[in-house]
Formats: structure tokens, sequence, C-alpha cells
């Protein structure tokens, strides 16, 4: 998966360089903006706006692949726990208009309130609303930094928590995930 070949997320291109995994009907990528360390997408590989628009094979398919993705984050970032969501559609809060199921390692403590995740995949897509980076370029870098680092007890900060990833830093994690997953379906 280079970066010769991208996948469609609504408007966006996706670098095949942060897909790290592939079925007939979905991919599973890298977040630009991750509210916790391992926090990936999964999407259908038809550009679809919203869930009930999917076939009921794309539906099994892609929670197949969260599932398989579920496992490989949670092992790889050390987390206990999973959060699966979908914001189906712009009043539930997607901001990217094509079914995507935000996969998000947890762990104790990451946030002070359990439910603070579903305000923090909110807010991370508010401020990438206002300020869209420009399409990465292979090879461009701009800035690093692997999302949420809260500790127990302290108030979320969620804009100064969250940095947009370079593209090498994105290419990275997406390989070692690739690698886990191949590693686990062998
Ligand atoms: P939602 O608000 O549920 O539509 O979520 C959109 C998700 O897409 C957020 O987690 C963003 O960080 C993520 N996102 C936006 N642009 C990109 C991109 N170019 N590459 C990877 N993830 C992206």
């Amino acid at each position: 998966m280079d970066d010769a070949h991208h996948h469609q997320f609504g408007k966006i291109p996706i670098p095949g360089s942060h897909v790290f995994a592939l079925t007939d009907l979905s991919y599973a990528f890298v977040n630009l903006k991750p509210v916790v360390p391992g926090h990936v997408l999964v999407s259908p590989r038809r550009v679809v706006k919203r869930f009930a628009e999917l076939t009921p094979q794309e539906v099994t398919d892609l929670w197949h692949l969260a599932q398989r993705v579920g496992s490989a984050v949670e092992a790889h970032f050390g987390a206990g726990s999973l959060t699966l969501a979908i914001q189906d559609g712009p009043l539930a809060g997607q901001t990217v208009p094509h079914v995507h199921v935000h996969v998000l390692p947890r762990k104790a403590g990451d946030f002070p309130k359990n439910d603070e995740v579903y305000d923090a995949i909110d807010r991370e897509s508010e401020q990438y609303v206002k300020a869209t980076p420009p399409a990465p370029a292979p090879g461009a870098g701009a800035g690093s930094g692997s999302g949420s680092g809260a500790v127990a007890g302290e108030k979320l900060d969620l804009d100064a928590e969250r940095v947009v990833r370079s593209h090498d830093d994105m290419a990275a994690e997406a390989a070692a995930l690739r690698a886990l997953l191949q590693a686990a379906a062998a």
C-alpha cells in the first residue's frame, strides 16, 4: 500500500501508506488527529454518507474489520478496552460525509470522566473543520504528536492536546499496525 494508490474518504484522498488493512469492501487507516494514541478509522471502500446506505455485505465486512482492528490496536497500544463509535450524519457530529467507525483503545484514567471520550471525538472534528490542513504530501513533515496524554483527574484541554500529525508519523504507525494484522491473520 504505497502512495501511488489512495482511498477516498469523502473528498479526502487517504494515501496508501496510511492504510493498514484492506478487505474487498472496507479499509482501515490511521487518523490525522487521534484523540487517544491508536485512535484509527474503518470505512467502507465505497463512498457512502450514511450507515443506512450500506449493503448488508458492507455492514458485515465493516464491523468484522473493526473487530480485527480493535484487537490489534488494543494490544499494540497497551490498552484494556475499546470504544467503537459512528457519528452517523452531520447532526450526530459527522464532519466527513463517508461512513467511518472510530476505534479507540481505552486505558484507565485516559479521560477524567469516561464518556468525555465522545466529547473529544466531537471536538476533534470541529477543530478539524475550522482548520483543515493541506493534503499531506509524501515525505512532508508537519509537526508530530500522538494524541491525548490525559492524566487522571485533570480536565482535558482538548485544543491543546491535539496535533495534526506528519505524513511520515502516520505512515510509520500504519506500517506497524499492518504487520500486526497480517501476523494475526497468518
Ligand atoms: P467525524 O467527525 O466522525 O466525521 O470524524 C472524522 C474523522 O476523520 C476525525 O477523526 C478526523 O481526525 C479524521 N480525519 C480527517 N481528515 C483526515 C485525514 N486526512 N486522514 C486521516 N483522518 C482524517
